[in-house]
């Protein structure tokens, strides 16, 4: 039986943290479904076409240091390709599809990917915080970017996402909000896992 739970928001808003406790928790599959437009930005920025390396895109591309600010703007970028994220389609709803349960955190999984997930949450939290969570992240990975800069990164990626014209990030009107702006990581699993657990019956 699949069970699908779709979660959505901006970049560092807690929806990765959440999602891996609720696959955890339930013992669904996860899917951090960014991985895959960083995978493609990495290849852009290697110098592939972003649609070809889209089409080809191995589980290997997916492995290796994804999580830099330099990936981070790629992706966003190649996200915006419209026969990029067809590219990516197949994929996405097939493990959304998987047996036992399936968690998938992105952008566009309750609007375009998995409109009939059975439970969608927006994780969402102020554009100040979302940026301290991810330059104390890039501090511990031994990359001094200043606040400054991550919060500029942060903005400008939040503006592209929600901007675009191809399933640009918006919550889905069924979707339950989450903002973890004044929550601690467990309050927020909480909040998240009592949805789930609603839905489950
Ligand atoms: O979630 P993460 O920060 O790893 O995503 C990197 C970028 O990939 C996002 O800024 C967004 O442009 C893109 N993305 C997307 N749709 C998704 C997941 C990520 O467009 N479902």
């Amino acid at each position: 039986m699949s069970f699908t739970v779709a979660i959505d928001g901006p970049a560092a808003a807690g929806k990765g943290t959440i999602s891996k406790a609720v696959a955890a928790e339930f013992g669904f599959g996860h899917l951090d479904t960014g991985l895959l437009y960083r995978a493609v930005g990495a290849q852009m920025l290697a110098g592939f076409d972003p649609i070809e390396a889209a089409k080809a895109l191995t589980l290997d591309q997916m492995q290796g240091d994804l999580r830099t600010p330099d990936v981070a703007q790629a992706a966003s970028k190649v996200a915006v390709i419209p026969e990029v994220r067809a590219a990516l389609l197949d994929f996405q709803r097939a493990f959304a599809m998987r047996a036992g349960g399936a968690v998938l955190d992105g952008r566009d999984i309750g609007t375009v990917i998995c409109p009939d997930a059975d439970v969608k949450l927006f994780v969402t939290a102020r554009a100040d915080i979302r940026a301290k969570r991810r330059h104390a992240e890039l501090v511990s990975n031994g990359i001094d970017d200043s606040f400054e800069t991550v919060l500029a990164d942060v903005k400008a990626r939040d503006a592209r996402d929600a901007d675009r014209a191809e399933a640009p990030m918006v919550a889905a009107k069924d979707a339950i909000l989450i903002d973890t702006s004044d929550l601690s990581i467990d309050e927020a699993i909480a909040q998240a896992a009592q949805a789930v657990q609603a839905a489950r019956g």
